[in-house]
């Protein structure tokens, strides 16, 4: 049962993983969740606006915000960072509250 995940995987090291956190904050860490380890980095924003899963509103452009994406992704780190999120900051903290 081929799925779009799995096409897009690509080997270990073949190709850089483009990161749209060049305005990082310096803060990435580690939390931990009932449904897995989460890596999540500050950002201070960039030109592009996001909706926040968890409140489906619009992550304006240039507002400091956190990407969140799985730590124990079935296929690989790679997928795990496509698949990440941009939540307001609010959001992830209340998201952690909640569970
Ligand atoms: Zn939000």
């Amino acid at each position: 049962m081929p799925s779009s995940r799995r096409s897009r995987r690509r080997p270990w090291g073949d190709e850089h993983v483009p990161l749209d956190l060049d305005r990082a904050t310096g803060g990435r860490r580690t939390e931990s969740a009932p449904d897995g380890d989460w890596t999540v980095q500050s950002v201070r924003g960039s030109d592009k606006s996001y909706v926040c899963p968890g409140c489906r509103q619009d992550v304006r452009p240039h507002t400091a915000h956190v990407v969140a994406w799985a730590n124990d992704s079935m296929f690989g780190a790679a997928s795990a960072l496509e698949d990440r999120r941009h939540w307001h900051s609010a959001c992830w903290a209340a998201r952690s509250r909640r569970r």
